[in-house]
Parts: C-alpha cells; structure tokens; sequence
C-alpha cells in the first residue's frame, strides 16, 4: 500500500477498525443486512463426538450468532473435554509423547479460511485458526510460529499431555515392537511380550461441525490432535482447507474425520462442495468421495484382500437448502445432526458391508 492510499485506508477504516475489534468476522446485523432481515431455518451437522458441541452451536445460532463463531464454541467444548482422547487437551500424543493439534476453519459470507497445523501447547487450535483468518494475511500457520502467533494473542501455554492419554501413549509404546527396549509391565514367563499391538491400535479421532445461521449463512471447522502417536509434524487432513474442511457460501459445507492420509490425496471436502453445486445431495456427494479413495487407492498394504481400501475415513455435508448427509467407506459410521429442536444420530451411507467380519 503507497503512502497516499494507505492515509486514505486509515481514515476510511477507522470506524470499521472499532467494530472489526469488537465484533464476529461479520457481524449478525451485516449478515442480518445482506439476507434483508428474512431468518432461515438453521441447522448443523457434526462427527458423532458432537452431541454437547452441536447443542452450544445451535444455542448461540438461535441467539443470532453468526454460524462461524457458533461453530468455533462447540468445537471447544470438546477441544477443552480430556475425556475425547482425540482432540485438543487430553488428546493422544505423538510418538514423543507430545500433543500436536490441527484445526481450520471456514466462515461462508466473507469467503475466507484459516488454519493451524501442528501446535502444542495450546488448548484450542480451533479460537487460534480463526484469528488466522481474522488477524493475518496467511490462511496457515505451522508449528513454531502457530505456537508464537498464539502467545502474541494472549493464549496461555498449557500441558496437554494427561496421565490417561499419557498411559495410552506409554502402552503403545512399550507394545510397538520386539525388537526395541519398551517393554510393558511382564512376568519372566511371558512369551509373548510386544505382539499384542492390536489391543493398543493407533486411533483416529477428531471433530467436524458444519452449520447455517439465522441468515441461511455457512460456517464450518474441524480440530483434532489427529492420529495418535504419530511421527512429530505430521499434519493430516484437518487443517488442510480443501480436505478437511470446505465450504462455499453459495453452496454448501462439507468436512471430515478418518485417516487423514486418505483425504489429503484426493481433497474430498472441496469435491463434495463441488459436486453439489453440480446438483449432488450432501449424501450422494459424500457417496462419490469415498468411492474416488478407494477408487484411486492403488497401495496393496491399505486394501484387504477383496481390494476394500481398509480404513474408515467419514464425510459430513450440509447444503444452502438445510438438506444434509454423511457417508463412510464402512458401514456402521454414523453422525449428528441438530435441525433447531434436537441432535439426532444418524448412519452414515456406505460403500463396504462388514460382510466377513
Ligand atoms: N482426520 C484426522 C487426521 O488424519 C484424524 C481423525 O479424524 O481421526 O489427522
């Protein structure tokens, strides 16, 4: 920005400045402006950790809250949870012993997204991904600097690490291998020390929350400490706008939970939005992204022996109109939806029976 323009931008802002300190992204009254004061049937859609996240939501939506910072406080009821060992405080950590959080974020009316990948110490990425989009000119932010930008606004640094999720971490550990020095609590008799790695499977585990206000405007965020135990950095798909999370104001909102690696190679969230607005139901569009992965899918280690790509990865979709859906590529996934009176479980669509099982 010149000299010229950029005195002319501080006057001109200077009123707007107070506001944008004080208020939401956009405010209810401007969003309120642009929809002429008609109010839309809200509703929201979450992963199946949502029930609390999705009622707070909901609640502040019928305040009049914009869906952006309706969504952002649900989320951090489970961010804050340590019992959901899969996001924010509490959550697994990586192979160091370290929790390492992902979130994004995506407000409709003004377009933008913003995220944080990788930050420790800090209980809800999802408040810190927001001031991404608020209070930068970037979208992501890694690490390191995600942790200092956080601190600069006030975030406190916390341990993330509980002794329940620390004992997790410590049993997968001390179980990963034979052929390493972890070894769990054993008598001299066992034979069978570091084979019993199945009962301490590496879990996924996250939240997704997409939602439309009062003003029929979309929002949408997803956080998680994503996969447990993996190797330090490892960013999955949560914060990746476009696989995590996507959402086009014009057409609907989409996320999703699973084994990120998945969603990072094939950007389902962006699909999904696409294929609705080419006339797809939320579930259909769900539908045809967990077809492309196992589609695309070409490594022999993630497919079964029918060729079934193995893992689960779960996509939730909500469009303009209020119609909704989720899909998974196993059956039994399920997700929540809150339509203004109640939060309601429902099965996910599905590509694969448990036929064998
Ligand atoms: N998608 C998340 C990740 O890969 C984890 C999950 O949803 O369970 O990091």
């Amino acid at each position: 920005m010149n000299n010229l323009n950029r005195r002319e931008f501080i006057k001109t802002t200077a009123v707007a400045g107070v506001a944008a300190l004080t208020s939401p992204v956009l405010s209810s009254e401007i969003a309120s402006a642009q929809t002429k004061g008609k109010t839309f049937k809200p509703i929201a859609i979450s992963s199946g950790n949502g029930t609390k996240a999705l009622e707070k939501t909901m609640e502040l939506i019928k305040k009049g809250s914009d869906a952006l910072d309706a969504v952002v406080a649900g989320v951090n009821i489970v961010e804050d949870d340590p019992n959901d060992m899969s996001v924010g405080y509490g959550g697994l950590p990586n192979e160091d012993g370290v929790v390492e959080l992902d979130a994004a974020v995506w407000h409709g009316p003004s377009f933008r997204g913003g995220s944080v990948a990788s930050i420790r110490n800090i209980k809800n990425p999802s408040k810190v991904a927001k001031l991404v989009l608020e209070r930068t000119d970037h979208v992501l932010l890694v690490g390191e600097g995600a942790l200092k930008f956080a601190k600069a606004h006030g975030f406190p640094e916390e341990n993330l690490l509980t002794d329940k999720a620390r004992e997790a971490w410590l049993k997968w550990k001390e179980n990963l291998s034979k052929e390493d020095d972890w070894l769990p609590p054993h008598s001299i008799e066992d034979t069978d020390i570091g084979e019993i790695i199945s009962k301490y499977t590496r879990t996924y585990g996250t939240i997704h929350i997409s939602a439309i206000d009062l003003n029929n405007n979309l929002s949408c965020c997803t956080t998680t400490s994503g996969l447990a135990f993996k190797i330090p950095g490892r960013v999955g798909d949560s914060p990746i706008i476009g696989a995590g999370l996507f959402c086009d104001n014009e057409v609907g909102s989409a996320g999703s939970t699973g084994r990120g690696e998945a969603n990072l190679l094939n950007l389902s969230s962006a699909m999904i939005v696409e294929w609705m607005r080419q006339g797809k139901s939320p579930e259909q569009a769900c539908i045809m992204a967990c077809e492309r992965v196992q589609h695309r899918c070409k490594e022999k280690r993630l497919l079964d022996e029918k060729g079934r790509f193995k893992h689960g990865v779960t996509f939730y979709a909500i469009n303009k109109d209020g119609e909704y859906g989720g899909a998974n590529l196993w059956e039994g996934g399920t997700y929540l939806i809150h339509d203004g009176t109640e939060v309601k479980k429902i099965e996910c669509a599905f590509l694969h029976k448990r036929d064998d099982k």
